[in-house]
């Protein structure tokens, strides 16, 4: 188990490396979901995420991190996140 701290740190690390700058970052108790992107840049994710593994943790942020400059899951969207989870 990560502190959210540790967590937010993840999050703006993988930031750094895709480009992107999230508002705010949130971490709460989520149902059926691990994470959520809104349209103005505030990202949440599932408190469970704690929890995880590393894996697990960057597959879902990067996933809401590249929502930030695509907001549909289109080819490029899957290619890209793809590609940095290939390259921790
Ligand atoms: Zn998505």
């Amino acid at each position: 188990m990560i502190t959210e701290k540790e967590f937010k740190e993840e999050v703006i690390k993988w930031a750094e490396k895709i480009g992107v700058e999230p508002k705010e970052i949130h971490i709460r108790e989520m149902k059926n979901k691990w994470g959520s992107c809104s349209s103005k840049g505030r990202l949440t994710f599932a408190k469970d995420l704690l929890n995880e593994t590393s894996g697990k943790r960057a597959e879902v942020i990067v996933h809401e991190l590249l929502h930030l400059r695509y907001p549909t899951h289109n080819r490029l969207f899957k290619a890209l996140q793809k590609a940095y989870l290939n390259h921790q």
